[in-house]
């Protein structure tokens, strides 16, 4: 048992970092960049006053691409599903960071363009793929295994749930059931028999996902957005059920509302957004640190629809995304702080 827990970690949290390369606009703009890479695990900010190293569990310079990061991230996460599925281990990945700084590339990614390669697919087209991998190599060995797998997504806007599937679910409430366990009341959960299935779901609900924004003249960077993929197996000779759930989370920008100058409906929006990264902080370190008596799970929404999938027997593994430019300095220094405090 204790082997699956990888890395020889005594805890289940792993924080990595990645920063992204400088954009074509900060580069325009003559930014540049004040990391210097060290190693798998350390950097150097150079502050303008100060330098300063930082290291964590895995970092990834502005080069490596989609690939290597899948192969560092997910494989271990996809893994609890697959093949330590059987044990009962639920996952959560989050992406935390400023706005543009490289979040949804890294959780979801984006079209190759010309060529049709999908190397610049994110973490969720690959997990996907690998859960369905997965799925063949067990029905390989046991054929009396039956196996249903589900996709549900949902946005977190102003402490509201959103259904991202099915734009009729609005401020949807969450539930506890002995034996359901924590849930979304009423969102929509679709049966998904192949990849390419996912795929349609998905594409779905980056389409609503982008409606809903405009109507709200709300970025999507203001919200949180939230995959969840249940895995129900079921062995059909002795009946015995298995059940893991993985959770994939593109947060809210977390740049500071004073920085942004917000006033009105966007600093109460920044104020939620706060509200619930820091919750997800105590949360997370509360996890990491001795005493687990009170996790503030009900502090925030998000946490709390996450609650089963972080901490207990699950893996998490929160990635911290970066700006390397000078002028996002202050903002990246706190983003590294938030993931230190993970650790
Ligand atoms: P966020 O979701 O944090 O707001 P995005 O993922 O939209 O940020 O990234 C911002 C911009 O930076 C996008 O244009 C994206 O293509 C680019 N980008 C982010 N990460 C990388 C990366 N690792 N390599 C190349 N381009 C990246
Ligand atoms: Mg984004």
């Amino acid at each position: 048992l204790g082997q699956s827990q990888g890395q020889g970690q005594s805890n289940c949290i792993r924080v990595v970092c990645r920063f992204r390369p400088l954009t074509e606009s900060e580069q325009k703009r003559n930014e540049h960049s004040i990391i210097q890479f060290i190693d798998n695990q350390s950097f150097i900010v150079k502050q303008r006053e100060s330098q300063q190293q930082y290291s964590f569990d895995r970092t990834f310079n502005s080069y490596e691409d989609q690939s290597v990061i899948f192969q560092d991230v997910a494989i271990p996460i996809v893994q609890v599903i697959c093949i330590d599925f059987l044990d009962g281990y639920n996952g959560t990945i989050l992406a935390y960071g400023q706005t543009a700084s490289g979040k949804t590339y890294t959780i979801y990614g984006e079209p190759s363009g010309d060529d049709d390669s999908q190397s610049k697919n994110g973490l969720i087209p690959r997990v996907i793929e690998e859960i369905f991998t997965g799925i063949a190599k067990m029905r390989q060995k046991n054929n009396a295994l039956a196996f249903v797998l589900k996709m549900s997504c949902v946005e977190l806007y102003m402490e509201k749930i959103n259904d991202l599937y099915n734009v009729n679910g609005t401020n949807l409430h969450i539930r506890e059931h002995p034996e359901k366990g924590i849930y979304v009341e009423g969102v929509n959960e679709t049966v998904i028999q192949c990849p390419e299935d996912a795929f349609e779901f998905l594409n779905t609900t980056n389409n609503n996902r982008a409606v809903a924004a405009t109507k709200m003249s709300q970025a999507s960077s203001r919200s949180h957005s939230i995959l969840m993929i249940e895995l129900s197996q079921q062995n059909l000779l002795d009946l015995s059920s298995k059940k893991s759930k993985l959770f994939l989370v593109d947060l809210a920008g977390s740049e500071r509302a004073s920085k942004t100058g917000a006033e009105g409906e966007r600093m109460a929006e920044a104020k939620t957004i706060n509200q619930s990264l820091s919750t997800l902080g105590t949360v997370i370190n509360s996890l990491t640190h001795a005493n687990k008596t009170h996790v503030p799970y009900r502090n925030s929404k998000l946490t709390r629809v996450l609650q089963e999938s972080l901490g207990g027997n699950s893996k998490t593994t929160l990635i911290i995304a970066c700006s390397p430019s000078n002028y996002n300095e202050s903002e990246t220094v706190s983003t590294i702080q938030f993931g230190l405090r993970a650790k």
